[in-house]
């Protein structure tokens, strides 16, 4: 990384005042075997195909996403699953997560990703909440070829999931098939599970401006993921003002987004403290019940 002033910047906050404990809750890290096997993954999973065909793009592992938390003073980050669509590439996926997580000293969280329509998903959420994942996702109906707005093939994984209250994270709403719409009779048939959507929700808390679709929204909170590709950095404060910090998670949707430099942008932002406090740790703390310890604040020295 290389953004000149930026790591000064946040440097300097830290000496004059303790920043608020920084959370990404959306960052992407692959396995060195996964990365390795590139061309071959990109033949056999249509949607890692879709993003990843092009060798330009970046793939990062562990190290890369440890090393960009360092250099930005993101203190922790929620690794989000990638949406494969075979069942055994999850599995291995999964078990990636949970070690790495383990050996991060705190630093890393993860959500453990299933085929939600394969009957294998339940089962698998289930083996992923033992092994310590804070939530399902990233989930994608067209990546994964489910439909969003069928109740039946998803009952099994959503009790799962509200059994063990945890969320379920979808990934690109707003674009492909997850329009509002469809997301909103997803939501209908799901009352009591709790949603993250990534992206802002492809726009749907605008319309949570409407009393029913707010009631429908009442579990949901939204990322903030690849924000300055999709919005106007207004979007912070004006969906502030809509629906409440509490109700919005701060993620870069790492290696998308450079950590420090939306950090940075997003530190600049023109909210009181305790709504930024929340945007930046808080709401995604409360929502994935993430176990950060004290360790990690004596660590950053604040
Ligand atoms: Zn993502």
């Amino acid at each position: 990384m290389t953004e000149p002033g930026g790591g000064a910047d946040i440097g300097t906050r830290r000496e004059t005042a303790p920043r608020s404990l920084v959370v990404d809750a959306h960052v992407h890290a692959f396995p060195n075997e996964i990365i390795a096997s590139r061309t071959t993954l990109v033949e056999r999973d249509r949607w890692f195909a879709h993003l990843y065909v092009n060798p330009a793009t970046r793939l990062s592992n562990a190290d890369d996403l440890l090393a960009s938390m360092a250099v930005a003073g993101v203190d922790h980050a929620v690794m989000c699953g990638f949406p494969w669509s075979d069942p055994g590439l999850c599995r291995t996926n999964n078990d990636w997560m949970a070690t790495v997580s383990d050996a991060s000293g705190g630093r890393l969280s993860w959500l453990g990703i299933v085929v939600p329509q394969h009957p294998s998903a339940a089962n698998e959420a289930e083996r992923c909440f033992a092994l310590g994942a804070a939530g399902i996702g990233e989930l994608n109906a067209d990546g994964q070829g489910f439909d969003l707005t069928a109740n039946g093939p998803l009952r099994a994984l959503v009790g799962t999931c509200v059994a063990a209250e945890r969320p379920v994270g979808r990934e690109y709403p707003g674009k492909g098939t997850a329009t509002p719409d469809r997301l909103l009779r997803f939501l209908a048939n799901h009352p009591d599970l709790d949603v993250v959507l990534a992206h802002w929700g492809g726009g749907l808390p605008f319309y949570e401006l409407m009393p029913e679709v707010a009631a429908l929204c009442r579990r949901v909170r939204y990322d903030t993921a690849a924000s300055p590709y999709l919005y106007r950095h207004d979007i912070l404060r004006v969906v502030t003002n809509l629906i409440g910090a509490d109700r919005i998670l701060w993620g870069s949707d790492f290696p998308v987004l450079g950590q420090q430099r939306f950090l940075r942008r997003t530190l600049e932002t023109d909210l009181p403290a305790d709504a930024l406090s929340s945007i930046l740790s808080g709401s995604t703390q409360s929502t994935y019940r993430l176990p950060i310890s004290a360790r990690i604040l004596e660590g950053r020295g604040a």
